[in-house]
């Protein structure tokens, strides 16, 4: 039994009720967080998911949306007393700013910080993560304005699969990482360079024969049944729009 919560929902610029997109997938031994815009430790209280917890973050790219939160939960964590390793994985573009980022903190001369490891990945197709019984993670480069992943979350216990596009123009490397997948989650900031539309987001899930398209990384002060209905008028399958802290168990 596994589960994803969607922990923010917003694209750059978040308002009252939806944070910056950034998920958290929790099944077998992993706590996984993707990406972390915003400080993550107010939303994984507020659902239940002990921060500390965490064991693995993979940042989709070095946009402020999604890595700006880094420097806080990490020391979040140090203070509370993390003792515990933490993996941050991530292509060489994100992890080099990432870590200069951190860097700027002077975090290594901060006493008894837990061992931090940047896991650099791959420019490639469906490039592993992580790979055991309980979740086949892989990244693949999608089109957005710097290099960027979009993820394929693999659950063989479950035998379910849900892949998540951070952002991105519609591209064949979301089809594949969505191929058959019972979700997709896709970013529908609408369409411009690096973006895509709800109906962009609506042909890439067709494309790909996914079951299910959340609709995340969207403006929230748009109409959420014109977003939806934009996308339902072309997707096959049922059109959701993420919102925080919705749960998808599987
Ligand atoms: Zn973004």
């Amino acid at each position: 039994m596994g589960r994803l919560m969607i922990l923010g929902s917003a694209s750059a610029v978040p308002d009252e009720h939806h944070e910056n997109t950034h998920l958290m997938v929790s099944v077998g031994s992993h706590t996984v967080l993707v990406d972390c815009g915003s400080n993550p430790i107010q939303h994984l209280r507020r659902a239940g998911i002990s921060f500390e917890s965490l064991t693995e973050i993979v940042l989709t790219h070095f946009h402020p949306d999604h890595v700006s939160g880094l420097p806080l939960l990490l020391m979040g964590m140090w203070l509370m007393g993390r003792k515990a390793p933490l993996k941050i994985y991530g292509i060489d573009h994100t992890l080099e700013r990432a870590e200069t980022m951190m860097a700027l903190f002077d975090w290594h001369g901060w006493p008894g910080f837990y061992p931090v490891t940047f896991i650099q990945i791959e420019n490639k197709e469906m490039c592993p993560l992580i790979v055991d019984e309980d979740i086949r993670l892989y990244a693949s480069s999608v089109k957005h304005l710097i290099p960027t992943i979009g993820l394929r979350m693999e659950f063989p216990r479950a035998g379910k699969t849900i892949a998540y596009t951070s952002d991105t123009e519609p591209c064949p490397s979301t089809v594949s990482l969505a191929r058959g997948a019972d979700i997709l989650i896709h970013e529908a900031t609408g369409a411009s360079t690096g973006h895509s539309s709800p109906a962009q987001a609506a042909e890439i899930g067709n494309r790909a024969g996914a079951k299910t398209l959340y609709l995340i990384h969207y403006p929230p002060e748009k109409d959420a049944q014109e977003l939806v209905q934009e996308a339902q008028k072309i997707f096959t399958g049922r059109v959701i729009l993420a919102q925080d802290f919705m749960r998808i168990d599987f």
